[in-house]
């Protein structure tokens, strides 16, 4: 089957490693019809927005996007593109899979976690009011002396709607994948309404999948633990933004770094695809930098539009070159001015040539 995907090249580094992430694409077997649509930085000047109209149209007729980094420009005013690119199109499901390839330098040996991380509430609602304003004051004294009368307040929103369909997307994401077990993450032992809500609502979810996927659960802080003592141990973990936010990086970490973590952000209907890593500006141009995040968030992609063929294609191939460790980029290599380390291209080159 053919499928048009938007492809927005990104700025900073990033269209250097969607051209590699096209070339592999396209040499998967899969019939992909790119619709390119330039955003960030690039066209700031031209359009007055780094988030044109017609890019979110693109991706919503398309309903799959493969997604450069975009730089969130200092100042201005201007928020951060890819928060409103999840905002604007209910991007709320934030995917992230952990896995390790051997010959990428880390601690651990055969991780392969999911983190599945709610995207659209929790400390992450912007709802926030400053020191000393009227809504704090109000705030304090409604809390009855358990707020210092000269506190800043970030407000914690977490809703039975979001963590049922949250969880629910992390049982179907197991169940489609062959994954055995689904842990829920929080800390309902201190955040009784918030935390305590979110794993009713992930016990409710759990019995729909009894006899079918195992669920368990763990605070926040014994998990962080557990993740960096026996990773192995874990399988698909799913959680509020913020405590997703940073468990997917320390995950990230523990299968070898940015370099090699792809992620995506689902909806309903549309999913976009893209690396953990930003637009590292400093190497722009410099065709250097690590495209395998993009490419590995490319074989998401195809296992997202059901090419499970051709995704394993793309996995084995970047994994195959990984494990030769021959042309691979600079932050790949054991010492990082190896002078053996190829370019972002020949990088590329290399898996492309790898699926043979
Ligand atoms: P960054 O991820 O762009 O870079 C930090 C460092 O990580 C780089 O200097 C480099 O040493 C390393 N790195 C990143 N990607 C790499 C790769 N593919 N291969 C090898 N090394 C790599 O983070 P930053 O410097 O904090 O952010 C730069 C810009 O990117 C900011 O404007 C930020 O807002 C934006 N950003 C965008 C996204 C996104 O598009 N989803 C995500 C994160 C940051």
């Amino acid at each position: 089957m053919a499928y048009t995907v938007t492809l927005i090249p990104g700025d900073g580094v990033g269209p250097e490693l969607s051209d590699s992430a096209r070339r592999v694409i396209d040499a998967s077997g899969a019939a992909i019809e790119w619709d390119v649509q330039q955003a960030g930085l690039n066209v700031m000047d031209e359009e007055g927005t780094p988030l044109p109209e017609r890019v979110l149209d693109s991706i919503r007729r398309n309903k799959t996007a493969l997604k450069g980094p975009l730089t969130t420009p200092r100042g201005g005013g201007i928020r951060s593109v890819n928060v409103a690119l999840r905002k604007e199109l209910d991007l709320y499901a934030c995917l992230r899979p952990c896995k390790h390839y051997p010959g990428v330098r880390s601690r651990f040996e055969g991780v392969d976690l999911v983190v599945v991380r709610e995207n659209t509430e929790d400390l992450y609602a912007g709802v926030e009011f400053e020191e000393g304003s009227a809504e704090a004051k109000e705030i304090v004294s409604l809390a009855g002396g358990k707020i210092r009368g000269d506190a800043a307040i970030s407000i914690k929103p977490i809703s039975g709607f979001a963590s049922e369909r949250i969880v629910e997307f992390a049982f179907r994401y197991a169940q489609e994948n062959g994954r055995r077990k689904v842990t829920a993450v929080a800390k309902d032992n201190i955040m009784k309404a918030t935390d305590g809500l979110f794993y009713r609502s992930a016990r409710e979810v759990a019995k729909r999948y009894e006899g079918q996927v195992e669920y368990d659960e763990w605070l926040v802080d014994a998990m962080c633990m557990q993740l960096v003592q026996k990773p192995e141990l874990y399988d698909v973990l799913v959680m509020p933004n913020l405590y997703g936010d940073i468990l997917s990086d320390l995950c990230a970490g523990l299968v070898g770094g940015l370099g090699v973590a792809p992620g995506a952000n689902i909806g309903e209907e549309i999913a976009v695809f893209e690396a953990i890593h930003g637009s590292a500006p400093k190497y722009a141009g410099q065709n250097k930098v690590n495209p395998t995040a993009l490419i590995l968030s490319g074989a998401l992609m195809l296992r997202h539009l059901g090419e499970r063929e051709a995704a394993d294609r793309v996995e084995r191939a970047v994994a195959a070159v990984i494990a030769e460790g021959e042309s691979v980029t600079y932050d790949m290599k054991p010492n990082r001015d190896d002078p053996t380390a190829v370019g972002t291209r020949e990088m590329g080159e290399a898996i492309v040539a790898a699926m043979g």
